[in-house]
């Protein structure tokens, strides 16, 4: 048995919208994206939604919200993918990496203050792995905040849903997203003037020349299965709960570091990170085992950037592992993933006193 890291959860009902709107011949941007964006708007708790072709794309969009500028800088950390790195050239503005805190994997508030400037524009905040990032100090810094979202619909933050926070929030529907439209993207914003500036970014017809626009829009097809996803949204996100409390009991006795509670966040579980020493050979052999565990950041970005340092960073990279977790997980795969995972950390990793 295989157990791959990651896996789209798509059903009958998924693909019986699609083809509703395929059948309809009407399957640009239409009705059905006008109504995606109001259900997800409408969850958040935002005033503004606008649907586009990707994450990356949607903070591009966010960008041009706050009208950023050649020469302004846009803060980030170093531990995220490379999407927002590149969504900042994309708006011609100047990516600062900050490190992130040494627990948890967010960004540091304190690390985003030695980075500040007066050319500093917006902080771009990712919800890393499913999990609410530290959101008040990095609100109270007096700059824009971006909330990427990417990776954590519906989780909350004291009671209160993410992307609901920032002066904009970011989404993506990518294929193992959380929920998903095979590639798409969400800006959300209570802003009418950043609302009005994206909607006309996201399309080319009929506009001035002057400022350049986009091609960013989604599909109505696109639009069909997000919204059928939606309606699921709430079972993916007690799914991946459950297979995460599971593990946190099968994996309990060994010395790996486990994702933390905290009475402030309801996490989605995107990822189920652990710390594990000896992270490369434990990922070697469960790869061996059919289980397949991944670097849940492929690369900090300040590791292709001269004399930028962000040490949490670097201990984050050596050591997280992200085990398999996704609603579409079978039973007998995930004793699988357990059963596996625990003989090879018997052979590899001292018992924990209890
Ligand atoms: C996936 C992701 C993105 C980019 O989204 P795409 O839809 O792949 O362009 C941005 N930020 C984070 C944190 C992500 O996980």
């Amino acid at each position: 048995m295989i157990v791959p890291h990651s896996r789209p959860t798509i059903s009958e009902d998924d693909v019986k919208v699609v083809s509703q709107v395929l059948a309809s011949g009407n399957i640009a941007q239409g009705r059905k994206v006008r109504e995606f964006e109001n259900e997800i708007a409408c969850l958040i708790g935002t005033k503004y939604a606008v649907a586009c072709s990707s994450g990356t794309a949607a903070i591009h969009l966010a960008l041009i919200g706050l009208d950023i500028k050649t020469q302004d800088d846009v803060v980030m950390p170093s531990y995220v993918c490379s999407s927002p790195y590149f969504a900042t050239l994309h708006a011609g503005a100047k990516p600062k990496i900050a490190d992130i805190a040494f627990t948890g994997f967010h960004l540091s508030a304190k690390s985003v203050k030695d980075r500040l400037s007066a050319k500093t524009k917006a902080i771009i905040v990712p919800h890393m792995f499913g999990d609410p990032a530290d959101l008040d100090e990095l609100l109270n810094l007096g700059i824009p905040v971006i909330e990427d979202c990417a990776q954590s619909i519906g989780a909350e933050y004291k009671n209160r849903k993410v992307g609901n926070f920032g002066d904009l929030s970011v989404f993506s529907f990518y294929a193992t997203k959380m929920i998903t439209t095979g590639e798409g993207g969400m800006v959300l914003t209570n802003n009418s003037d950043f609302y009005s500036r994206i909607i006309e970014a996201r399309d080319y017809d009929k506009k001035p020349l002057i400022p350049a626009k986009y091609n960013y829009k989604m599909t109505d097809f696109q639009a069909a299965l997000g919204l059928s996803q939606l309606r699921k949204l709430p079972q993916f996100i007690n799914r991946r709960r459950q297979i995460a409390s599971l593990f946190a009991e099968q994996f309990s006795n060994y010395r790996i570091t486990l994702p933390s509670e905290n009475i402030h966040k309801k996490p989605v579980f995107f990822r189920y990170v652990a710390l594990i020493e000896k992270e490369g050979l434990i990922e070697k052999e469960a790869r061996k085992g059919g289980v397949i565990c991944e670097k849940p950041v492929w690369k900090p970005l300040h590791k292709d950037l001269a004399g930028v340092k962000c040490p949490n960073s670097d201990h984050a990279y050596t050591y997280a592992l992200s085990i398999p977790i996704y609603p579409s997980l079978r039973e007998e795969e995930i004793e699988h993933v357990t059963g596996t995972l625990k003989l090879i950390f018997k052979k590899h990793l001292s018992f924990r006193k209890s």
